[in-house]
This record gives C-alpha cells, sequence and structure tokens, in this order.
C-alpha cells in the first residue's frame, strides 16, 4: 500500500509561469494517490498516469523532506509553494501515520531569510485541501505566514453531510472544512474556497449554493472560486458513474445526457455550463464574496513579474464574465507571457544574476517602450506602468485602479458577473 518512492528529483517543480489557479511558482506533492476517494476525482483519469488503485496504493514520498530542505537554500526565485496537486490531499488520512507534509511545513517555516543581504526572503505557501487535519499543523503554517504568506484552499461544495458521504467518503466533513477556513482566518492567513464541483441535480440548486456562499460570506474567505464538474471519457468518468449509479440511480439518465459528447476536457454541454453560471451567479448575488484572490492579497504572494501576468488573467475572467471583448487582452497576455518566459529563461540560465533580477527588468522594460511594443496596447501599457511602477492596486468591481492606501470598501469586493473555469 505504501510504496516509497525515491527517484523523485528535484523536491520543487517549478514552472515557467505562476499557476493561475493556485498563483503558485512551485509545486512540491508529498504523495501520490489520495485516501480521500472523491467520486468525481480527476486525478482517476488516465492523463495522469495514477497507477494502481487510485484511493488505496497511495505513494510516499518519505524521503522529499530532507530533499527539500536541502534544496531551499539555492533557490533564486520567490514565490508560492503548492503542496499538493490534482492527484494528491496533503492532509489526506494517511499525512496522520506518515507526517510528511507537516515534515514539508517544518523545512519551509525554517527557510534562511537573506533579505537583509539583498537576497531572497522565505517563500509562501499555497496549500489545496479537504481535510481538517490541517489544523495540526497551524503552529507550523502561522510562523510560515509571519515571515511570507499562506493561503489555505479549502473545496467544499454543501453543507449536506449526505452528500460528503456518498461522494467524498474520506474527507473530513463539511462543517470541519469550514472551521479550517475560520481558523487560519483568525491566525491571519490568506483563505479561499473552492466551490466545485457542483454536480448536476446534486449540489447545482440555487438554494443550497447560496446558503453555501453565505456561510463562506460569514467566515471572511478571501475569495471563491465556483466550477462544475468535468468528467473525462475513460477511468475518471466510469467511476463516478458507478457511485452515482450506487447512491442518485435517478440522476443517470440525466448525467449521460450532460456528458453525453465525450469531450477529452470531460466538459458538459455549452448549455448546461450556461444554466449552472446563470444559477451560480444568482446563488452569489448580494453577497459580495470575491471570486479571485484580491490583487491587495495576490501581492503578498507574487513578485511584479508574476503579478502582473496573474492580473492579467483574472481581468480576462472578469471582463469575460461581462460579457466584454476579451481578444485584445488575451493576445497582449500571450505576448506578455512568451515574454516573461524567454527573461525567466535567461534568468536561470545566469546563475550570478540577482534574485530581483526579473522584476527589475520588467521595471525597466516598462520604463523605456519594450513592454510596450511586447503588449501592443496603449491603455494596458499605462495600467501595467501604474500597476508595477505606482503600485496601484485594481479594484475588482470597477475594474479601475486605486491607490494602494486606499481602502477597497465591501462594495468594492467583485460580487461580479463571472464565467466558469
Ligand atoms: S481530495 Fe482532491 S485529490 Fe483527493 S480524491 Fe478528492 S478531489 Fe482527488
Amino acid at each position: 500500500m505504501t510504496p516509497s518512492d525515491r527517484h523523485y528529483s528535484p523536491a520543487l517543480r517549478r514552472g515557467p509561469l505562476a499557476d493561475p489557479f493556485t498563483y503558485s511558482l512551485y509545486a512540491c506533492a508529498p504523495y501520490r494517490g489520495c485516501g480521500h476517494g472523491c467520486a468525481y476525482c480527476d486525478g482517476r483519469a488516465e492523463k495522469y498516469y495514477v497507477e494502481g488503485e487510485f484511493d488505496r496504493d497511495i505513494v510516499i514520498r518519505e524521503d522529499l523532506p530532507e530533499r527539500l530542505a536541502r534544496e531551499l537554500p539555492s533557490l533564486r526565485e520567490w514565490g508560492p509553494v503548492s503542496l499538493g496537486s490534482g492527484v494528491t490531499d496533503s492532509y489526506q488520512p494517511c499525512e496522520r501515520e506518515h507526517r510528511v507534509t507537516r515534515q514539508l511545513a517544518k523545512a519551509l517555516s525554517s527557510m534562511p531569510d537573506h533579505r537583509d543581504m539583498g537576497g531572497m526572503g522565505p517563500l509562501p505557501v499555497v496549500i489545496l485541501t479537504k481535510s481538517a487535519g490541517i489544523l495540526d499543523d497551524l503552529d507550523v503554517w502561522s510562523r510560515v505566514n509571519a515571515r511570507s504568506a499562506v493561503l489555505v484552499l479549502v473545496s467544499i461544495t454543501s453543507l449536506d453531510e449526505g452528500l460528503r458521504r456518498d461522494f467524498e467518503p474520506g474527507a473530513s466533513s463539511f462543517e470541519d472544512r469550514l472551521d479550517v477556513l475560520k481558523r487560519f482566518k483568525a491566525a491571519g492567513c490568506l483563505t479561499g474556497a473552492l466551490t466545485m464541483p457542483f454536480l448536476p441535480g446534486i449540489n447545482d440548486g440555487i438554494d443550497s449554493m447560496h446558503r453555501l456562499f453565505a456561510a463562506l460570506k460569514a467566515l471572511r474567505v478571501d475569495f471563491a472560486l465556483s466550477g462544475g464538474l468535468t468528467l473525462r471519457p475513460g477511468r475518471q468518468k466510469e467511476h463516478f458513474f458507478r457511485v452515482l449509479q450506487d447512491t442518485r440511480p435517478e440522476l443517470m439518465d440525466e448525467h449521460r445526457k450532460i456528458y453525453r459528447e465525450e469531450r477529452a476536457s470531460g466538459a458538459p454541454l455549452r448549455s448546461y455550463q450556461l444554466e449552472l453560471m446563470a444559477k451560480i451567479n444568482e446563488a452569489r448575488r448580494g453577497l459580495e464574496l470575491p471570486w479571485m484572490l484580491p490583487h491587495r492579497d495576490l501581492r503578498r504572494l507574487l513578485e511584479p513579474h508574476d503579478e502582473l501576468a496573474v492580473l492579467f488573467r483574472q481581468m480576462i475572467e472578469l471582463f469575460r464574465g461581462r460579457g466584454v471583448d476579451i481578444k485584445r487582452l488575451s493576445s497582449a497576455l500571450t505576448r506578455y507571457e512568451a515574454w516573461l518566459k524567454e527573461r525567466r529563461t535567461e534568468f536561470r540560465r545566469h546563475r550570478k544574476l540577482p534574485s530581483n533580477w526579473l522584476s527589475e527588468r520588467l521595471r525597466s522594460a516598462l520604463t523605456c517602450s519594450e513592454l510596450a511594443q511586447v503588449l501592443d496596447n496603449r491603455k494596458l501599457t499605462d495600467f501595467a506602468g501604474r500597476v508595477i511602477l505606482d503600485r496601484a492596486i485594481l479594484d475588482p468591481l470597477t475594474l479601475r485602479l486605486v491607490d494602494s492606501h486606499e481602502e477597497i470598501t465591501p462594495r468594492h469586493s467583485a460580487d461580479s458577473q463571472h464565467q466558469l473555469q
């Protein structure tokens, strides 16, 4: 059940861009496979090559904390580490026995701080979980938060325990997950809820969603990202349909219809997506619950060059949700991301460049005409200048920039129409 895996190297995987979903630059997964056994988990999909029984044959990366501790002092790029991935939960049941995540947390909490010498500070961390087991490590994560930042993302889609027992049998109760959000918020960490996936005919009713969003709002989570169920043809879809047949056989026909197109992405019929999006917007109405991490908080996690890329992505989603044409912004983002990837490759190749080289490079590109040429959009270049040079903040409701010392009032907290993932 616990084949040790000592052959994954290095401990931290790093991308060429920050992940727009978790905001992370680095990823570190203590396990592979997941004992929470969610019926809809897309970690079962063939695409992820998880061998054996997904919820029983868990790979335990026991040597990962040691490798991480060795690696941290030599890093040159500041940005968040995400713990976990789409195919594992860092606080799944086997963490109680193996404590690999706790050891990783300790390594991250004791990362040296070289800011006094013009070097890098400790890295921020993003943890995505469905388990109250994370509370065992609240002490260590509070220390990490005090030195950099911690964002805890809790996945929760209902307040109905019957649904949890049928579809997320190994995960913590919904009440316990709300408690996680409450206690991490009280500890000063950033908190977000992943209210996904809403399952057709099961937890996608407006009243049920509204109760959930209201509970999250009462906990003052920083944002709640919502989305529907995707079912990739193959193992993921077959497993979900087996569970559905056992627990809600009356919904089989509806699900077969909604997922009949067998798209590789697992997306449902477009008509269902639109219907769900309208219901989610209705359920969130009046709550002023942000859809995504507010810009001010994003800045705690990312360096300016990554902040700008993620901000452009967020703006695309916000504009799309309001029916605004996003073609020019999308192509400007594509060009900016290509520019950033090239600069990052250059930075990684030349080990003598200082750790703030990329952000300084962006500043200089803004002050000459280089970034204007990349973006090929005067308004967007002015916008980037105000964000990066003046440190202005995007108000997600009005989509205007405000000075960073100005308070964004609750009214400005993005109760916006939004497009589904
Ligand atoms: S908690 Fe996440 S990784 Fe684990 S089974 Fe559920 S969806 Fe999959």
